[in-house]
């Protein structure tokens, strides 16, 4: 085969792979003699026009076979759902909404699929409830391709921000031995047989004789091991996996999901605002500029879905009317105070709709209440800092007043909290008096305590849910939608 085109759609070719992705063949700016492309069958109509996706790029690309010189057993074969190979001439498209189509010179089933047992099939359009049950195929519609390339995307973004302004990317534990974190409900890690678990003397379990001679768990937060980096390092942050064992059957809580945990030196709760702010604008704006095709699919999808909803509940801004209005606008900052003063006046709150009433200062704020100042009220990503002290963590850094502490919580339309951060505490007697009060075993976080021992510094960091980042950028509405393989109580198929 001849590659004389290789230049043109600036291809890397192997030995070994040279079909071209139907995303550079659409792209081509020439007809082309010879091509080869393989990926699946999305739909075959008239014995004739072949519907080919490789994954590339949401769009497929039409194949025109020649089914007068094609054996009636290969046609048969041409089912949704197949692997095939197709080979012959890139020529300009005669049909409406494609540039280019492949005249099929060669056809090659690579791999059959039965059309009456394969699950999605696009005429009997398949649920989101359905599809989640077929985590292992959903990727190959058109949704979750398009959610999964948004993803990919908007990971690479995290990675890109971070590196461009000097971070080091850290990689904390993901079996930790550190449980005072508080963050959730953790999953213990055990290699001690369930059915028959060694006692001590007392009769409860013999941590000791487990496989790290005590007890350990999933991590929930990179946090206190990222804090030691940064106390070194400067600015770092963290992008993995944690767990939390909290039941909570939310569309927007996973059993496992993925953090996003940066934490810099010397900066206060201001500069940490700052900061989450520009992160999330930096990521929003890449993954517009890299995924356009997608999310445009993404917000026909969510015009579509929210048409059966009543008017009230259909969202005000198409996704990327949305997603500009991230870009170009501040986030509205208030604090705790402010945001319960204005809770208690809302007309919900008097007329006792809101499932929790607000009341008093010191409420925890529920994602009612969070929805009801981002939708409603100020109609803009919200940060709300400085709450009370006894409904955050441990390790947030006591204010003046010595009642709030210095913590920020960004809440997101159709979300609600998208990231939960402070500044530290890095006053070794207050954080040691803190602990003290709430029960947190000083022996238990003696490498913690070390960091405020020694060149201890104001620094600052949060936590942000990547889920709940490619839920709001895909306007997908369940958490369990936009991870491949979801993890969530009851469930941990595939
Ligand atoms: P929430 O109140 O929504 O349960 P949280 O306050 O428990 O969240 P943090 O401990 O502050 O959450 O975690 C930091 C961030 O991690 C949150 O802002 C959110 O984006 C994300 N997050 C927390 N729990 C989950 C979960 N179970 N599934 C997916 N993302 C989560
Ligand atoms: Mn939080």
């Amino acid at each position: 085969m001849q590659f004389g085109y290789k230049t043109i759609l600036n291809i890397n070719y192997t030995d070994k792979m040279r079909h071209t992705k139907v995303k550079d063949l659409l792209n081509s700016t020439t007809t082309l003699h010879e091509v080869n492309a393989k990926g699946w069958v999305r739909t075959f109509r008239n014995n004739q026009f072949i519907a080919l996706n490789d994954g590339s790029t949401i769009d497929n690309i039409q194949c025109v076979v020649d089914f007068e010189n094609t054996a009636d057993e290969t046609l048969k074969r041409i089912t949704t759902g197949a692997a095939i190979s197709v080979t012959g001439t890139l020529i300009e498209s005669k049909g409406a909404g494609q540039k280019f189509e492949i005249q099929v010179v060669k056809l090659e089933i690579l791999g059959d699929s039965d059309a009456e047992k394969f699950p999605i099939q696009p005429k009997n359009k398949p649920s989101l409830d359905f599809l989640r049950e077929n985590a292992h195929l959903r990727v190959r519609t058109n949704v979750f391709g398009a959610i999964m390339r948004v993803r990919s995307v908007l990971s690479f973004a995290v990675h890109s921000y971070f590196q461009e302004k000097g971070f080091v990317y850290v990689n904390t534990p993901v079996i930790t031995g550190a449980d005072a974190e508080g963050a959730g409900e953790m999953f213990q890690v055990t290699s001690l047989p369930l059915d028959d678990l060694p006692k001590n003397e007392e009769g409860s379990i013999d941590y000791k004789k487990d496989f790290f001679g005590k007890q350990t768990n999933l991590t929930v937060s990179g946090q206190l091991e990222g804090e030691t980096f940064a106390m070194a390092l400067g600015q770092i942050y963290t992008f993995g996996p944690t767990f939390r064992a909290e039941n909570s059957n939310t569309s927007r809580h996973l059993a496992e999901f993925w953090m996003i945990e940066p934490e810099v030196a010397f900066n206060d709760l201001h500069d940490n605002m700052d900061l989450a702010e520009d992160f999330i604008q930096y990521v929003i704006k890449y993954t517009l500029d890299k995924c356009p095709a997608d999310l445009k699919f993404l917000e026909s999808r969510l015009l579509e879905e929210e048409k059966s909803k009543p008017q009230a509940d259909r969202s005000e801004l198409a996704l990327l009317d949305k997603l500009n209005f991230v870009l170009e606008n501040n986030f509205k900052r208030v604090s705790y105070t402010e945001a319960i003063a204005i809770l208690r006046e809302c007309t919900p709150n008097k007329k006792k709709k809101f499932s929790y009433i607000i009341d008093e200062w010191g409420a925890d704020l529920q994602s009612e209440h969070e929805r009801y100042l981002v939708e409603k009220h100020f109609k803009c990503p919200v940060i709300v800092y400085d709450y009370p002290a006894n409904i955050k963590s441990f390790y947030m850094r006591l204010n003046e007043d010595g009642k709030t502490v210095a913590a920020m919580d960004i809440l997101f339309p159709g979300i609600g909290e998208i990231v939960g951060g402070s500044q530290r505490e890095e006053r070794y007697d207050v954080l040691i008096e803190k602990m003290k009060v709430i029960g947190i075993d000083e022996e238990e976080l003696w490498w913690y305590l070390d960091t405020r021992k020694f060149g201890s510094a104001v620094h600052s960091g949060f936590g942000l849910g990547f889920e709940r980042l490619v839920l709001f950028v895909t306007g997908m509405t369940n958490i369990r939608d936009v991870i491949p393989f979801p993890r969530t109580p009851m469930n941990a198929e595939f």
